[in-house]
């Protein structure tokens, strides 16, 4: 009998199983891969990972950020730097391996190239099963199986379908030549409800694109075609091994994410941000408050994992709320979005700030909003302009 039991080792469950093991828990966690492994990902990480975890992991940040170059369906572009930091770049393979051996060396136990097929909660303890066949019995259950994984889905009953589709690729690139290190590059329009990205790291660009599910209605390969075929950062390079991916973003009326003795963290549980997608902090940040509710648990010899559910309402939900009706302005006028960050790039250099954790999304969004209502003849002015925009 383990005291916790951890399924996926992304950064939700190499996070959990770190925290849980440098807390004296007996844990075993399992990742149907064995590191490094790929993960389709543009890698970016807001400097607020900075104050989250207790070890560094500066040697892995491939390139820091300072800003973005935006443009509208690749054309037009405006470049918004700041002078500090706003996140850092990393290739998932590298980052990953780095988190799943931090906990290892704090003492969990590490099962990799395992797939965890089942698990059942039986009232005292849960089982989980592998698809070897084995079985392995703890108090509590972390899923943290990503958003391919089966908890979220089938155990909590998450909609799969709540999510952006996307298409990526590593496109290796010159870095001597090109000069692009130090910030990353964003583009509106070009997908319904998302937008497209390139984000530089040492060998590789990676590139792709994002939309909402439902308004993509199957088309993201078209998206990400005309995408890359008339971004001018990509003139002349070699897009090959293209990958679709969902990401799972949160919507309003999930279900919670506790139910008896099992819990979830990052993906599964449909924890990334609604407007930009940002998901390894939050993996992170859940993956570490997950395993913390349940070492205190085991502490004190309680059950009850209701505590999770309170810091998910105080610490995260508010800002995905917000962020869920920031997209709605943004991504429903993307054109008029690209038409007031060239004539106010003031209001990126904000967001800025959000992305930094040293202001609130919900803030930011009143602050949008009050702008665009309060000035109604600026903002349509703005929006005929934009028009020429698509040109
Ligand atoms: C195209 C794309 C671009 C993105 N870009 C960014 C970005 O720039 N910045 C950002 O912050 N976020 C980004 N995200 C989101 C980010 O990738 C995720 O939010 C993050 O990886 C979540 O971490 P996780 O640990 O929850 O899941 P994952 O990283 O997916 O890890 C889950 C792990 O569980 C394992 N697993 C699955 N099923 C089982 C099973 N049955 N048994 C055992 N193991 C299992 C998997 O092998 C995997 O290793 C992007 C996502 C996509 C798809």
């Amino acid at each position: 009998m383990h005291d916790a039991i951890v399924v996926g080792l992304g950064p939700a469950g190499s996070t959990a199983a770190y925290t849980l093991a440098s807390r004296g828990l007996n844990v075993i966690a399992f990742d149907k891969e064995k590191f490094p492994r790929y993960k389709s990902c543009g890698g970016c990480i807001s400097t607020k990972i900075e104050r989250t975890l207790d070890f560094d992991i500066s040697g892995v940040f491939e390139d820091t950020v300072y800003g973005a170059t935006f443009t509208y369906k690749s054309g037009r572009s405006t470049d918004i730097i700041s002078d500090r930091p706003v996140g850092h770049n990393v290739m998932r393979d590298r980052f990953d391996a780095l988190l799943v051996s931090r906990a290892k060396g704090a003492g969990a136990s590490i099962v990799e190239g395992c797939r965890i097929t089942g698990l059942r909660d039986e009232g005292s303890y849960v089982t989980a099963r592998c698809g070897t066949g084995e079985t392995y019995r703890a108090r509590f259950l972390i899923g943290a199986d990503g958003s391919s994984g089966f908890v979220g889905r089938e155990v909590f009953g998450l909609n799969p379908r709540e999510c952006a589709v996307s298409i990526t690729a590593e496109v290796p690139y010159n870095r001597k030549e090109m000069n692009v290190s130090g910030r990353l590059f964003i583009d509106f329009g070009g997908i319904p409800f998302g937008y497209g990205w390139i984000f530089p790291k040492k060998d590789f660009l990676s590139v792709g694109i994002a939309g909402d599910a439902a308004k993509v209605r199957g088309r993201v390969k078209d998206y990400f075609n005309s995408f890359v075929s008339t971004h001018e950062i990509l003139r002349g390079l070699k897009i090959d091994g293209k990958i679709g991916w969902t990401v799972p973003i949160f919507y309003n009326g999930a279900a919670p994410s506790i139910k008896g003795r099992v819990i979830l963290a990052g993906d599964t549980g449909h924890l990334v941000d609604p407007f930009l997608g940002e998901g390894i902090y939050y993996a992170i940040k859940t993956g570490k408050a997950a395993a913390d509710t349940v070492a205190d648990c085991v502490a004190g010899g309680e059950t009850d994992l209701a505590a999770y559910q309170v810091w998910l309402g105080k610490e995260i939900y508010p800002e995905f709320r917000a962020a869920e009706k920031l997209s709605d302005l943004v991504y429903n006028h993307p054109r008029l979005w690209y038409s007031i960050l060239e004539k106010d790039p003031g209001i990126m250099q904000k967001f800025y700030d959000v992305i930094r954790g040293v202001d609130n999304c919900d803030s930011f969004y009143n602050r949008v909003y009050q702008s665009v209502t309060s000035r109604p003849w600026t903002v349509l002015r703005r929006w005929v302009a934009s028009r020429f925009l698509a040109s």
